[in-house]
């Protein structure tokens, strides 16, 4: 039997219940501001606080950032080569007359350039827009419209391939900046070979002294539960990246720190560039797809420390039956997970095959930074996503009308904030009504149904989108999944409520399985059977079908609504960010 708490030795304060509440009580975001500030000599500006700061200060030669290309090839850039590269970034966008508020959008894989853009946009107050490099011509086309881009930073190949037919539908994007090789560059067309701006460009700058409510980042959201939307954020974000940072994932001035997120979603910006150049840390940049088995070796052979990364490939590594057991012992101390539910099985898995378990955490692209977390020296309760951080109110309310209220501690409800911490979302963008339905009594509503316990944690129940309505109860995917995950057989799990005329809906789940396991009846009857013992006739799926893969978004996240639309054989919806053949 799996014990529901896994106890730790104490190792970052707040080590137990009440120390973590006083922690939190002596918390406030304006010294947290004021403490930044005052170390960047006053600055908020978030490229001044991820790496000016550090560029001028004794940090100058630590490597801020070691990247490993696909063919294994390592580059280290230490915050004084970084911040002369994006110092020659905000000069050559400055040489083409891009403004303080100008929207410049990045579409490339994981390259050191990446990063240098993002700090260079910032530095010069632009407004800096990440793509994912996966995406197809069109949801990049409806993105770089919808974003006014002015300027656009991609690769020769992505820009013929993807961008170049689009240009006459894009009178506003003026200017192209190609990266590494650039055959396309055609100065005339505003296609520009951007190491040969780079070199001939002043490699000082300063930053912009940037307004703490000026915006900073237009991240679109995942769009699992629909179209992608775009969330505006601010400079003044960088005092959440920080101090989340900090309490949430553990992280400190000399770790290794490794977030597989690609910068193309939210974790990989704000825990994927800002948060961990704030502190001061070596942030590990992996070029290379998924792989078990390299990404053992990198952790170990980089010396990681601490790894942030998703449900979705922790289940993986599951199914490869990845461990780092019988390797040489590596400097990992700290393993959290975001973007899904972290299934108890998942958070057990990292105690076999790392001797440490997994903390989950949770937050959005509109909450620009962790809201809940299962803290590093706090005991783990696996299922949950922990508690809120310092300067975070969270609760559990009901919408009644425009009215808003809290439940009871152990029911359900939809997850809400209180509004004011610095990396909150400050507006859809063009979308005004979308953001006001957002907010309502105070709280900002977040979509998420949740509950939580007596002694604050968070239980993460389903998107309100995903909950399955069945003979009067209310019945979260994640139970449902978490149930079926824990059968040796099944690698992952999705649960969604199709109609049933007594019921209203029941339960179906679809299951792929791990290798080694064969699609049999014998089998299907067994899952349905196993889920029945866990969960109870009335929560238990009434059908079980068998995929090879399910189909998830590109930052890993399953489709529960494409699932649902195919089995009701209605139309799929927006699948701009579905991963390629799902
Ligand atoms: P869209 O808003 O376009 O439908 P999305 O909500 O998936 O997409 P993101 O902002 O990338 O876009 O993801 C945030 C969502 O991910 C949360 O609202 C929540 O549903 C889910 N999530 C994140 N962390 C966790 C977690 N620890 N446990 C459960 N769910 C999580
Ligand atoms: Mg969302």
């Amino acid at each position: 039997m799996r014990p529901s708490v896994i106890d730790k030795p104490a190792c970052w304060p707040p080590p137990n219940l009440t120390d973590y509440v006083a922690s939190r009580a002596a918390f406030s975001w304006a010294s947290a501001q004021s403490k930044l500030a005052e170390m960047a000599g006053g600055g908020l500006n978030m490229a001044y606080q991820a790496v000016f700061r550090h560029a001028t200060s004794a940090r100058r030669d630590h490597v801020a950032l070691r990247w490993i290309g696909r063919g294994g090839e390592r580059r280290d850039v230490s915050y004084g080569e970084l911040a002369a590269r994006v110092a020659r970034f905000c000069n050559v966008l400055r040489g083409l007359g891009v403004q303080r508020g100008d929207r410049v959008f990045a579409l490339c894989g994981r390259v050191p350039e990446l990063y240098v853009a993002a700090l260079g946009t910032l530095t010069l107050g632009a407004v800096f827009s990440p793509l994912f490099s996966a995406f197809g011509p069109e949801p990049i086309r409806a993105r770089l419209a919808m974003g006014r881009a002015r300027v656009l930073v991609t690769t020769d190949t992505l820009y013929r391939n993807k961008v170049q037919g689009l240009r006459a539908s894009l009178p506003e994007l003026r200017h192209i900046l190609l990266l590494g090789p650039a055959e396309a560059a055609d100065e005339a067309a505003g296609v520009h070979d951007l190491e040969r701006r780079m070199a001939a460009a002043e490699a000082d700058a300063t930053p912009v002294a940037t307004a703490p409510e000026e915006v900073a980042l237009l991240h679109f959201t995942s769009g699992t539960t629909g179209k992608p939307k775009g969330a505006l954020h601010v400079h003044q974000a960088i005092v959440a990246h920080h101090t989340t940072a900090v309490s949430a994932l553990d992280l400190r001035p000399d770790d290794v720190f490794w977030c597989t997120a690609d910068p193309g979603w939210v974790t990989g910006t704000s825990y994927g560039i800002f948060a961990p150049l704030s502190v001061g840390a070596t942030l590990l940049v992996d070029e290379g797809e998924f792989d078990a088995a390299r990404w053992l070796e990198l952790l170990g052979e980089h010396g990681v420390n601490v790894w942030y990364t998703a449900p979705t490939a922790v289940r993986m590594m599951m199914r490869a039956g990845a461990t780092a057991q019988g390797r040489p012992p590596g400097r990992l101390r700290f393993i959290a997970s975001v973007g899904e539910p972290l299934n108890p099985e998942a958070v057990f898995w990292g105690l076999e095959a790392f001797g440490l378990p997994i903390h989950d955490n949770w937050w959005q692209t509109e909450t620009g930074g962790i809201m809940l977390a299962n803290f590093a020296a706090l005991p783990i309760r696996p299922g949950s996503m922990g508690l809120p951080l310092p300067g975070i109110e969270a609760g559990v309310v009901r919408r009644d009308g425009d009215a808003v209220h809290e439940v009871a501690d152990g029911e359900e409800g939809e997850l809400a904030l209180r509004p004011g911490w610095p990396s909150m979302f400050r507006g859809y963008l063009d979308d005004e009504a979308r953001t006001r339905a957002c907010f309502a009594s105070g709280w900002y509503l977040s979509g998420d149904l949740a509950r939580r316990d007596r002694d604050g944690y968070f239980w993460f129940v389903g998107r309100s989108d995903d909950v399955i309505k069945s003979a009067g109860h209310l019945i979260g995917p994640f139970e449902v999944e978490s149930a079926l995950l824990e059968h040796p057989a099944v690698a992952e799990a999705a649960a969604i409520g199709v109609p049933d005329q007594v019921t209203f809906e029941r339960v179906k789940a679809f299951v792929s399985l791990r290798p080694g396991h064969e699609v049999t009846e014998a089998l299907r009857r067994e899952l349905l059977g196993f889920a029945r013992t866990r969960l109870g006739a009335s929560v238990a799926p009434k059908e079980i079908d068998f995929l090879p893969n399910l189909p998830r978004t590109r930052s890993g996240k399953i489709l529960r609504r494409l699932l649902k639309a195919r089995e009701l054989g209605l139309p799929e919806g927006d699948t701009s960010t579905l991963e390629a053949g799902a």
